[in-house]
């Protein structure tokens, strides 16, 4: 029995691991047994060896930041859709306001629920809205969004607040723009669609960007609502054309937030024009990026019994994540030797198109929660 614990404290990074119920093909075999107990919010055991005996075998102990147990909805501490996106993203909208970048990632094996997870079960279809809230199987994304206008509602005395929105998935290390909309109307049902690659390129100020991805401003969450579902359909569409794509490739949504304090009459911020004698009043302006991110499955395409362009998308795959491990462990690491990153921390940001693109919102992490980081290696080992 091994046991670690997490320091949250001391990070602004949070780990949260959901356990979902068995799914009914898995509830038919006899051999599929739950192997997860839930111990309070914190910690959960996998119990590993004779599945019939429980009490053959032995068991590995894990704690997280969180621990959501999703899978009897008649249990008293049962956490739903709402339970995981206020442990989880809701707090990312104050870190927006404050003006910092940050970012999510559902990260598991294909069919852990990270789709459900992001996204819910029916996207965000009118039918799945009730009113104006979103539906009860609604995901993060649409809660985030929906939570996000409220909140700016809520400020609009105060606060001017431009909202952009871009939308992009990573296929073999090739980025396409799901938000494209000359795309988004060339695409007939059953059609391949021949989606243009775009390319990163750093720029000397604001970093790495993707050239050419197009980005939306937004007023309202029903506006949002319906990029998000524009996108959706796109991912979709390009999934059934090659071979459930979906689970193969990361999608990233981007919230971008342009935030200016109106009541700030500028006195702080006074430049003045002394060629011409006037002041000028700036208003102090923030900008900050949200990414919520649904990483590709993280299980390793076998290589026997796949063919030649499968192992290619396999390799590409495990790059991101693989790098995104490296770049986490290296944060980890930097940790340890005083909480910020030193030269001599090499953090490999850019040896995939994932973390190079996400390296703003990585940047200043600072990693607690070393035994996510452990079993992360240890699965991609
Ligand atoms: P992934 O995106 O990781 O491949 P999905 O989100 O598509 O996985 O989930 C696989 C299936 O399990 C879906 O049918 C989904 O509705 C269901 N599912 C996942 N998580 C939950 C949950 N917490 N409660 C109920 N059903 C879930």
């Amino acid at each position: 029995t091994e046991s670690f614990h997490s320091v949250a404290e001391e990070s602004n990074m949070i780990v949260a691991v959901r356990v979902r119920p068995l799914n009914a093909a898995e509830c038919q075999r006899a051999s599929v047994t739950n192997v997860v107990q839930v111990h309070g919010n914190n910690e959960l055991s996998v119990h590993a060896g004779s599945s019939a005996d429980a009490s053959a075998g032995f068991s590995h102990f894990f704690s997280y930041d969180q621990v959501y147990y999703s899978c009897d909805p008649d249990r008293k501490n049962y956490a739903d859709q709402l339970a995981v996106f206020a442990g989880t993203a809701q707090p990312l909208i104050d870190t927006a306001f404050e003006g910092y970048n940050a970012c999510l990632f559902a990260y598991g094996q294909t069919g852990s629920g990270k789709s459900y997870s992001m996204m819910g079960i029916e996207g965000l279809d009118d039918a799945a809205l009730d009113g104006n809230a979103p539906h009860v199987e609604a995901g993060i994304i649409p809660r985030f969004c929906h939570e996000l206008f409220r909140r700016i509602d809520a400020v609009k005395q105060q606060l001017q607040v431009e909202v952009e929105v871009s939308y992009f998935e990573i296929y073999n290390e090739k980025i396409h723009d799901l938000l494209s909309v000359q795309q988004a109307m060339a695409a007939l049902p059953d059609t391949p669609v021949q989606r243009q690659a775009l390319k990163v390129r750093e720029h000397p100020i604001f970093g790495p960007y993707v050239v050419d991805l197009s980005a939306h401003s937004v007023d309202s969450y029903s506006a949002l609502r319906n990029w998000l579902a524009v996108g959706n359909s796109q991912r979709a569409t390009a999934s059934t054309a090659m071979n459930d794509k979906s689970s193969r490739s990361h999608s990233i949504f981007n919230i971008v937030l342009n935030l200016t304090d109106l009541s700030s009459d500028g006195s702080d911020d006074m430049s003045s024009d002394t060629d011409s004698g006037t002041v000028v009043s700036l208003r102090q302006t923030r900008r900050s990026k949200i990414s919520l991110v649904d990483l590709a499955g993280s299980e390793r395409i076998s290589v026997s019994g796949s063919n030649g362009e499968r192992i290619r998308e396999g390799v590409s795959i495990n790059k991101s994540l693989l790098t995104l491990g490296k770049v986490i462990a290296a944060l980890a690491d930097s940790r340890k030797v005083g909480g910020n990153a030193t030269p001599s921390t090499f953090v490999p940001y850019r040896e995939s198109v994932l973390t190079w693109l996400l390296r703003s919102c990585l940047l200043l992490s600072k990693v607690a929660s070393v035994d996510f980081v452990v079993q992360m290696l240890e699965i991609m080992s």
